[in-house]
């Protein structure tokens, strides 16, 4: 039979944990230790808990970390981890140098459901949902775990839609008996989930990063199909009227596809249904994946484009390209992986 996974479980799990398997009370906290402040393997490493603790434990749980089963590297220092989940799928996980910043991207489901027309793992369609253990694993079992700075959840799937297992995992990372990590230090990127957003905003403090690609319902529409039914006046409406305290950010994504969404007319949009909000947008450059109709505006335009968005008054960064010769866009890796192993 298969163990269950400590890693990754809050600290009220663990309690109800130690409940389950009758150890005292105060074991909970001790198991936390052991799981995010220190590097053990195994249960026989905790040793503040008696051997006959330690072998109630072992009989139904584990650790459960598990290694990555590939990695490519950048020239640019950017490394992309193939990990591999709920049995025979594989997401992936970035980790991204810069200066002093060492970012990890980490994925929240295996595939995803949301389709966006421009996105390798939207065509790899939903495979499932990762749990807390295998999102906080691709962080935990990084070769570069101890330099990591930042954490964006930017990776394979729509953290929002798998939410109880992505606000466990912030939990984790951002609670004293966790990592103990300042939320100013996570971002949480989504489509716009409507339903989900405002829960992730009231049970966790950290960034949200809100995927817009469009100011019109109808281009957004044939970009994201989530426009259909949770559309971006609502997302806007939500961020503008919950209180968000000093330290939180609030950004918007914006790929920019040549001759589609990177006009004055868009400008000019953006500046109008963003009004009144502090906030950023992250222009991005579309990185072409198999067969996609859309491609990036050249340089000179994506600089008139952020220029131009600055002159409204918008504070508008342009993202730095990173692991263009790995295989910058996301899914790519995992779909190559997953397509060798169909062949075999
Ligand atoms: S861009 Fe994000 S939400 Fe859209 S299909 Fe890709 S992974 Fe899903």
């Amino acid at each position: 039979m298969q163990k269950e996974k400590l890693y990754g479980k809050t600290l009220n799990e663990l309690i109800a944990i130690t409940k389950r398997v009758k150890l005292p009370g105060f074991a909970a906290k001790q198991i936390a230790d052991w799981l995010y402040k220190k590097e053990i393997q195994t249960i026989g490493e905790m040793t503040n808990l008696s051997k006959k603790m330690r072998e109630l434990l072992s009989n139904d749980y584990e650790i459960g970390l598990s290694a990555p089963v590939n990695m490519t590297t950048s020239s640019d220092g950017t490394k992309k981890y193939l990990f591999n989940v709920l049995n025979d799928k594989y997401i992936e996980t970035a980790y991204i140098p810069d200066d002093d910043r060492a970012t990890i991207c980490v994925s929240s489901q295996a595939g995803c459901k949301m389709g966006c027309i421009f996105c390798m793992t939207g065509r790899q369609g939903f495979q499932g949902n990762l749990s807390s253990n295998e999102i906080l694993n691709q962080f935990r079992s990084l070769p570069e775990f101890r330099s990591l700075t930042n954490m964006v959840y930017m990776g394979m799937g729509e953290p929002l839609d798998n939410i109880n297992e992505v606000l466990k995992s912030l939990d984790i990372m951002t609670n004293e008996w966790g990592y103990g990590w300042s939320p100013t230090r996570i971002t949480v990127s989504t489509v716009g989930l409507t339903g989900s957003i405002r829960e992730f905003l009231e049970n966790s403090r950290c960034h949200l990063a809100v995927s817009l690609h469009s100011p019109f319902d109808d281009e957004r529409r044939k970009l994201m199909p989530v426009q259909r039914t949770n559309t971006v006046e609502e997302v806007i409406d939500i961020i503008r009227n919950f209180d968000f305290n000093s330290q939180r950010r609030v950004s918007f994504e914006y790929i920019l596809f040549k001759g589609i969404n990177d006009t004055p007319r868009h400008v000019k949009e953006l500046a109008r249904i963003l009004n009144g909000i502090k906030c950023r947008i992250n222009i991005i450059r579309f990185h072409h994946i198999p067969e996609s109709i859309y491609f990036s505006p050249d340089d000179r335009t994506i600089i008139n484009f952020k220029e131009a968005l600055n002159a409204k008054g918008i504070l508008a960064t342009i993202r730095a390209s990173r692991g263009e010769d790995i295989g910058a866009a996301c899914g790519l890796l995992s779909t190559l992986e997953q397509n060798k192993n169909k062949k075999v």
